[in-house]
């Protein structure tokens, strides 16, 4: 076999400038759908985030003062510069996770206006007074938080840097974004849009690089960044905490997820069919998201049970890049295996498994990391398939009994991210979705997710929310002042 050119990406994006790492290196990103490298990356080791939170301290003082309007219209020429690059997005997104195209395609196509939607914050960042008496004037300003290390993970890499990027661009903050190892490519791409649009040098600063002991451990340790947003596991979520601890400063964390996706017996079952095995293969079911517990009320169990599995066997699994996949491999060789993992889990805890299960070598797909969209049936919610977050196309189909046994169930988690619920009863849908314990419910939808709409979750699944209002004052502070209108004191 012939080696494969790589694509090179030899700089980190500092201060402007695109710079050699000095204690990094340069890291093979893998193809995930034939499992050879495809780009070579540099990544960057504790000094060069050292440089890069030196580099956005320099730009945080002019960027936080320039007017909103001049912040929003930059923003806004990134966000065109954004649009018309998309597609080129979507397709080098793909190579490195594997995502398949026509998803990629249609989230990257979104992110602009996303970012449109942020650059009409920066000018509208008001605070407020309070009214106490003559003596005193009393009011608000929000003021950004400063510098804030953005990490984020491998299965959406350009909308978990939207997410951070676009509030704490608005708000005035200036960021040191962190990619995954796996996926480090089309976060360098945005480099090469913000210079594009003329950023000021430093307001943007883009080191790849690992974890623990890595470029995010000193961004998360570092004394001069003043939050963290963090996507990711909850257990680096915990070693974050820990390694960050000592500096006091703000995390926003969005973890994993477990999300119970309830179909009542009254539901439009083709629809919450729809919708329920379109989000189970979503992402190769790497998506916090993913409706992975599947609760059905008893009188449609079989029916639903049935229809999953075929539907299951009905998905185009293929490479990435054609138009005709709907699902491509997972995004590396470890997600792969704890994937497999659970397929066995699942069989050893006596549940039935109805559709997939197997990793998919045929023909082009032998090198791949791809794997059947697996259905189990007759799950039990204290099996490990239904408690722990497997990042995998595999569903687990639950029967219930009415609704306490549903909100019973749905709540029985340690997460509580997302979830789902399908009836035609608009009463039920009022008194189901407000006994959840999740920071988003969907009645009668599923997996719609907007920059307008708050996200995040209740439980070990994340602390504060990105998006929407709530996700631009995550980049703020408060800051109150008091003025006596005698000029004396008390
Ligand atoms: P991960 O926690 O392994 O890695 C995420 C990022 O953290 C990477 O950039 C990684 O390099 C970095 N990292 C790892 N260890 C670190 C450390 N000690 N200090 C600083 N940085 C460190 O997560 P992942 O496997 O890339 O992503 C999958 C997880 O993300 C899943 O649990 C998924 O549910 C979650 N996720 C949540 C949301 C959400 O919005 N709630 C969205 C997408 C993904």
């Amino acid at each position: 076999m012939t080696a494969d050119k790589l694509v090179e990406y030899r700089n980190l994006f500092i201060g402007g400038a695109w710079v050699a790492p000095e204690d990094g290196g340069m890291l093979e990103s893998i193809d995930p759908s034939t499992g050879r490298p495809w780009a070579l990356v540099a990544y960057g080791g504790a000094k060069d985030i050292d440089k890069a939170v030196a580099a956005a301290r320099q730009a945080f003082g002019p960027w936080s003062r320039m007017p909103g309007h001049e912040r929003a219209a930059l923003m806004r020429r990134f966000a065109d510069i954004y649009r018309a690059r998309a597609p080129e997005l979507a397709v080098l997104e793909t190579r490195d996770n594997g995502r398949a195209l026509r998803e990629s395609r249609v989230d990257i196509g979104g992110h602009a206006t996303a970012y449109h939607w942020y650059a009409s914050m920066a000018d509208k960042n008001g605070g407020r007074t309070i009214p106490i008496d003559d003596s005193v004037h009393a009011f608000t300003t929000r003021v950004p938080v400063g510098v804030v290390g953005a990490i984020t993970p491998w299965n959406v890499p350009m909308m978990a840097a939207m997410w951070k990027l676009g509030p704490a661009l608005a708000a005035g903050c200036t960021v040191v974004l962190k990619p995954a190892e796996q996926t480090p490519v089309t976060s360098l791409e945005l480099g090469k849009l913000f210079e594009e649009a003329g950023f000021p040098a430093g307001v943007v600063n883009i080191v790849p690089g690992y974890g623990k002991g890595g470029a995010g451990e000193r961004l998360v340790q570092h004394p001069d960044v003043n939050k963290i947003a963090f996507t990711g596991e909850g257990t680096t979520a915990q070693a974050i905490l820990r390694a960050g601890a000592d500096t006091l400063k703000r995390f926003t964390f969005e973890l994993g997820g477990k999300a119970p996706h309830i179909i009542f017996a009254d539901a439009d079952v083709e629809q919450a069919l729809n919708a329920a095995t379109g989000s189970a293969w979503a992402l190769c079911g790497q998506s916090c998201a993913l409706g992975s517990r599947v609760l059905v009320e008893r009188p449609i169990y079989d029916q639903v049970v049935a229809e999953f599995s075929r539907r299951a066997k009905r998905v185009r699994v293929g490479m990435p890049l054609q138009e005709s996949t709907h699902m491509g491999p997972q995004a590396h060789s470890e997600q792969l295996s704890k994937t497999l993992s659970y397929v066995d889990i699942g069989r050893n805890e006596g549940a039935e498994l109805v559709a997939g299960g197997r990793r998919l070598q045929e023909g082009e797909l032998a090198a791949g990391y791809f794997i059947e969209p697996t259905v189990f049936a007759n799950v039990r919610n204290d099996m490990r398939i239904a408690r722990e977050e497997i990042f995998g196309p595999v569903a687990a189909l639950i029967p219930f009994d009415g609704e306490d046994e549903a909100i019973a169930l749905a709540n029985d988690s340690s997460y509580g991210l997302a979830a789902g619920l399908w009836t035609r009863d608009v009463g039920r849908s009022l008194r189901v979705s407000s006994r959840i314990e999740a920071g988003i419910v969907w009645v009668n939808t599923y997996r719609f997710i907007r920059w307008s709409t708050p996200y995040g979750g209740f439980k070990a699944s994340g602390w504060g929310r990105e998006n929407g209002l709530e996700g631009f004052d995550a980049y703020l502070e408060t800051r109150t002042t008091v003025i006596s209108t005698a000029g004396r004191f008390p």
